[in-house]
C-alpha cells in the first residue's frame, strides 16, 4: 500500500486491475482504501454539510452504501402507505432539502446481518463524537428500529 502510493498513479491502477483489489485511496489517512460509489456520492450530496462530513470520515473506517438521501413527496408517500415510514410528507428530515436524514448500509449488502449494521453505527457514533456531531440512529429507536437511518438532531 505504502509503495503503492508513492508510485506513478498508472502503475497503481495497473496493479491494481490485475489483481482485483478495490479501488486505492489517494490519501494516505484513507488507510482502508474504502471509497463511496457515484451513486452513493450522489444522494450523500443532498444532504446537510454535517452529515457529507460525518460520513466521509465513516467510510474510511467501514465500507458502506448510501441508500437514501432528500425524499420527495411522492416517494414519502410510498413509504408511509407500505409502512416503510411512520412519517407522512414533509415531517421526515429526509424531506427536507437538504436532507438532515441520511440512510446508509454495510457493504457489501446483506439486510439480515443486523451484527453489521451495528457495527457500522458504532463507527458512526464514534466518529460523530469525535467531529462534534450530534445525531440519532434509527437503530437506537424502541418502537421501530430503524437500522440505515441516521439524522441530525434538532431543527
Ligand atoms: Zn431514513
Amino acid at each position: 500500500m505504502k509503495d503503492c502510493l508513492n508510485k506513478k498513479q498508472e502503475e497503481c491502477s495497473k496493479t491494481s486491475q490485475q489483481k482485483s483489489e478495490k479501488p486505492k485511496s489517494s490519501t494516505e489517512e484513507n488507510k482502508k482504501g474504502y471509497k463511496f460509489s457515484q451513486k452513493s456520492l450522489k444522494l450523500l450530496d443532498q444532504c446537510d454539510t454535517k452529515l457529507k462530513y460525518l460520513f466521509l470520515e465513516v467510510i474510511k473506517e467501514i465500507d458502506c452504501s448510501v441508500i437514501e438521501g432528500h425524499r420527495p413527496k411522492h416517494k414519502q408517500d410510498m413509504f408511509y402507505e407500505k409502512g416503510a415510514s411512520k412519517l407522512k410528507w414533509p415531517n421526515s428530515k429526509h424531506n427536507l432539502f437538504p436532507s438532515r436524514a441520511v440512510d446508509v448500509i454495510p457493504y457489501p449488502i446483506d439486510w439480515k446481518n443486523i451484527k453489521r449494521f451495528k457495527q457500522l453505527m458504532k463507527v458512526v457514533k464514534k466518529c460523530a463524537k469525535k467531529l462534534d456531531i450530534k445525531i440519532r440512529c434509527g437503530g437506537d429507536w424502541f418502537t421501530f428500529k430503524d437500522y440505515p437511518h441516521y439524522e441530525l438532531k434538532g431543527k
